[in-house]
């Protein structure tokens, strides 16, 4: 197949959804596969519903996605062409004028009969289809119009939509008949339910995508996730950009409503925190520490480029969003960790000494590498004739506020012996205070 030419048709009334996202998906994979073009059409005629800030805010989710477009159009600016479309099909007799808007005659009997590449033939009766405004009275064209009207002159080859527009298919296919235009394939995607099998909606926790991106998605998980949305190719569920690119096509695409589950793109999300380049998850890191309120830039800069890349080296694997990321990256910055409460009691008075000892000894670490570190560590334990195991975790909690984490001296190597001798000293101290209550 050549020459394919697709579009996205998003009508700007509010954000990038999900579902949107999907369609948006669908048609620039079908494009990219087949070496066709990517069209974005901002159907933006209904003047009372759109906004810029709703185009702005869909070019913006485009571009985190990485859905480039090879054709940009806003429907507002072709409306002459609309127009004289109106004019043709009033000329044939096919459309009239009352109550200052021009309505397209449907006809009263027959039917019409969509031949949907992925629905199947579906009939619909035109006596249930009513007469159809084409232009309102301010002279602006409607949906459905404009639709037919822009896919012709965009020469558009596949109509790649939702589900929810297979009802406006009938009305668009008598729209090309009367025009005397032959129609594009079209194929309508299955629906996008929640876990409950209802149609979507934001009680499932289904978002905007720039949202996705503030809680810490990367763009590789929400483009995985939303590709097998309806489509799958064999057992595969982590595909890179190229994977899907060469694998997509409608053949694969599912005749059954896909499941929505949240739960799947934090793992796919774990999944790609894994995968992508250090730098660039280094990159992530500095730029959530800082819009989570974990550090401010100065301590970010203060951290210095190596310490950063092992951080994210180190925390990526325990990490499902860029969001838990940061936060488990707190110990890393100047100040106090909070302590869970459940862990208070671990810090009892007997373990004072040795903490304090080995605040003392690590304060005294030049090298503040991992194995130098251990090596002070053990050396103090040695001498106070403790095992390591008896001052692991309250020293890992102490220092980092959590029980789980790397690996104990790459925690302590991470924070820096500055930053570890004042959390164990402020830990021997909580010990102490144990005893005067
Ligand atoms: N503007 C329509 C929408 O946002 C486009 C439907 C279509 O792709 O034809 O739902």
């Amino acid at each position: 197949m050549s020459n394919v030419r697709v579009r996205f048709a998003p009508s700007p009334t509010g954000f990038l959804h999900v579902g949107g996202a999907r369609t948006a998906l669908f048609n620039w994979l079908f494009a990219r596969h087949h070496k066709g073009t990517f069209i974005l059409r901002i159907e933006d005629t209904d003047r009372t519903r759109s906004t810029d800030e709703a185009i702005d805010q869909i070019i913006a989710s485009m571009r985190w996605l990485g859905l480039d477009w090879d054709e940009f159009y806003r429907q507002t600016d072709r409306v002459e062409i609309h127009r004289r479309a109106a004019a043709e099909l009033l000329r044939r007799g096919a459309a009239y004028e009352a109550d200052g808007a021009v309505w397209f005659r449907v006809p009263k009997d027959g039917v019409t009969v969509v031949e949907d590449q992925l629905a199947g033939q579906v009939q619909f009766q035109n006596r249930e289809l009513k007469d159809l405004v084409i232009l309102r009275s301010d002279g602006t064209p409607t949906y459905n119009f404009a639709c037919v009207v822009d896919d012709r002159d965009m020469g558009i080859t596949h109509v790649i939509r939702g589900d929810e527009h297979l009802n406006n298919t009938p009305k668009q296919l008598l729209l090309y008949r009367a025009l005397g235009w032959d129609p594009p394939i079209f194929a309508h995607i299955p629906l996008i339910l929640g876990p409950d099998k209802t149609k979507l909606a934001k009680r499932h926790g289904a978002l905007s995508v720039l949202e996705y991106r503030r809680r810490g998605i990367l763009p590789e998980a929400l483009v995985n996730f939303l590709a097998r949305l309806g489509w799958s190719h064999g057992d595969q569920e982590v595909f890179t950009r190229d994977e899907l690119i060469a694998f997509f096509d409608l053949d694969d695409v599912g005749t059954s409503a896909a499941v929505f589950d949240e739960q799947k793109l934090l793992w796919l999300n774990h999944e790609w925190l894994r995968r992508i380049a250090l730098p660039r998850l280094a990159a992530f890191l500095a730029e959530f520490v800082v819009v989570e309120g974990v550090a401010t830039p100065d301590a970010v800069a203060a951290l210095g480029e190596a310490r950063l890349l092992r951080a994210a080296e180190l925390l990526r694997d325990r990490s499902r969003t860029l969001v838990e990321m940061a936060q488990s990256a707190r110990f890393l910055f100047p100040g106090e960790v909070p302590l869970p409460e459940d862990d208070r009691g671990l810090f009892t008075p007997e373990l004072a000494p040795a903490l304090a000892r080995l605040a003392e000894v690590v304060a005294a670490v030049t090298d503040p590498s991992p194995a130098a570190l251990e090596a002070a560590v053990r050396g103090a334990l040695a001498a106070l004739g403790l095992p390591l195991k008896a001052v692991a975790l309250p020293m890992r909690i102490a220092v980092t506020g959590s029980r789980v984490g790397p690996g104990l001296f790459d925690v302590l190597a991470l924070a820096g012996p500055e930053i570890v001798a004042a959390r164990l000293r402020a830990a021997a101290t909580r010990c102490r205070e144990r005893t005067e209550r």
